[in-house]
């Protein structure tokens, strides 16, 4: 097997070579951190999605979805404090010229000492602790000291000769029409760099007509932009994503229970994908964003290290009181329920939120890092090996191939005619070119979880060989069957 940064080179390679992402625009060179979903990537991503979107709004009957635009008034993002706000602070090494994340920074630089050893791994949580807690008073001269005094190198330069820090917006802005000039700030169009904001300014359309009574919750999957610096690590990092959020609308004074449910009931939805649980932690974080109480990440175990995956945040009654600010329209909800330390019902309120937010891509890249697998099948009369993609059967892009073991012979119109019985139901993908050993490599490959082989025996008793992925075991079964088998193992 290969090792965890061999490994994540493996799998950029395999997401190209069988169709799962390519760079976008590859024919002029690619655009960094920009990436196009292909044939089996775009299906992966849209299983993932589907889980998602059932288990958040299908499975609770107080969740609904909306599915917002991605253009919204520019003051949106005044009132959400992105355009004062949304920042990172930034360090550029004089002689490579390169710019890096402070963060980002520190913490690769903490990860090689943790490579090293035992000894260092402490004093790689000594270092992110004390970034941290730098982090949070938004002291820059102290993290610049920090990294100086730790000796951190530029990688490209392999020297310490830094620049003073300093912050660094990541919305992209764009222009509206044509009356608009790009250099009238307070005319610039964003593009939305999280979905977040489409749900908050649409809570009381979507309370009034929904007629929906707190505690509710409104989900959206959609594209976000963020102008990254340091976008080198595939689909992990990119400058145009997809999110998949939910808000969630509490009564004020609730929301440490909420949140602690909602970290518990999220990690749950982790793991019910059979990804196990020691491949997941939680992280709390340090240095709350402007709009927080209490926040924690969902962080994956990638080839790349532990990093976050989801965000889950309290974030308190910020953003809809923000609106109702610069809107000067109330965003208030009455709540009739009775307080039972009073008597009297809860009346007017802003809600309070719980956020849950999800990178779709970051869990593509969590579903794809956990199913690759390099398989050593020598034996000691040959040498053989294989890649599988062991995903859960419900996320994979093909449930079932349908194999005819000769193009001769009538096997062909049998593997036809199952392929028109479940083709409704399931991707089923239908080959008859190489050998049978051939065409399940491919498969494995591509994460098939069943493939079916119609063979002459299949014409005298109509049954066909079924073959798991993963243990590579091979059955009979009749074909009037074979719906079945493949419905429940995704269902
Ligand atoms: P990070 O610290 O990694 O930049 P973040 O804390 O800024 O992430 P959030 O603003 O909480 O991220 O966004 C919620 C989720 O959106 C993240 O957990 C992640 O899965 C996803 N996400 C954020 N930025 C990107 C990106 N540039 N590319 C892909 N996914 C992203």
């Amino acid at each position: 097997m290969a090792n965890d940064s061999n490994k994540f080179q493996a799998i950029i390679s395999h997401c190209k070579e069988y169709g799962f992402i390519f760079p976008s625009s590859e024919i002029y060179d690619g655009l960094q951190a920009v990436y196009d979903y292909g044939q089996m990537g775009s299906e992966l991503k849209k299983n993932i999605k589907d889980y998602w979107w059932k288990s958040m709004t299908q499975l609770h009957d107080n969740i609904v979805g909306i599915d917002a635009a991605i253009f919204m008034h520019p003051t949106t993002w005044k009132a959400s404090g992105h355009v004062d706000n949304f920042n990172d602070p930034m360090i550029d090494n004089k002689d490579s010229k390169k710019r890096y994340r402070v963060d980002h920074l520190i913490e690769g630089f903490a990860e090689e000492l943790r490579i090293k050893g035992e000894k260092e791994s402490n004093e790689a949580d000594n270092l992110l602790g004390q970034m941290d807690s730098l982090l949070a008073k938004d002291d820059f001269a102290g993290l610049k000291t920090l990294i100086e005094t730790n000796k951190i190198k530029c990688a490209v330069s392999d020297t310490c000769n830094w620049t003073d820090i300093r912050q660094f917006n990541l919305m992209f802005s764009t222009e509206f029409g044509s009356t608009v000039s790009s250099d009238d700030e307070d005319n610039k169009v964003y593009l939305r760099p999280e979905t977040a904001q489409g749900i908050f300014v649409n809570f009381l359309n979507v309370q009034k007509t929904g007629r929906m009574k707190i505690p509710f919750g409104i989900a959206q999957i959609g594209k976000a932009f963020r102008n990254e610096i340091v976008a080198r690590q595939f689909i992990f990092r990119m400058r145009e994503f997809e999110q998949m959020e939910m808000q969630f609308f509490i009564r004020p004074g609730t929301q440490k229970e909420w949140y602690e449910k909602w970290k518990t009931t999220r990690l749950e939805w982790h793991k019910s994908l059979g990804i196990p649980a020691e491949k997941y932690r939680y992280h709390d974080h340090v240095k709350l964003a402007h709009y927080a109480d209490a926040a924690c990440d969902i962080e994956f175990e990638f080839p790349i290290g532990f990093k976050e995956l989801e965000g889950i945040h309290s974030r308190t009654d910020f953003d809809l009181k923000q609106h109702q600010e610069y809107s000067k329209k109330k965003q208030q909800y009455f709540d009739n329920d009775v307080d039972p330390t009073t008597g009297k019902a809860y009346g007017n309120y802003i809600p309070y939120v719980i956020e849950t937010s999800i990178g779709l891509d970051r869990m593509f890249l969590a579903v794809m890092s956990h199913a690759y697998e390099e398989q050593d099948l020598s034996t000691a009369e040959k040498q053989d090996s294989r890649v599988v993609l062991k995903f859960p059967p419900k996320l994979s892009p093909i449930k079932l191939a349908i194999l005819p073991l000769t193009k001769r012979d009538g096997l062909p119109e049998i593997a036809e005619q199952i392929m028109n019985d479940c083709k409704a139901d399931f991707r089923c993908f239908y080959e008859e070119k190489d050998s049978i050993g051939k065409r399940y490599r491919r498969m494995d490959a591509l994460g098939t979880p069943f493939c079916v082989t119609v063979d002459h025996q299949s014409k005298e008793d109509n049954t066909v060989t079924i073959r798991h992925r993963d243990s590579m075991e091979q059955e009979r079964v009749a074909i009037a069957d074979l719906k079945n088998i493949v419905l429940n193992a995704i269902g």
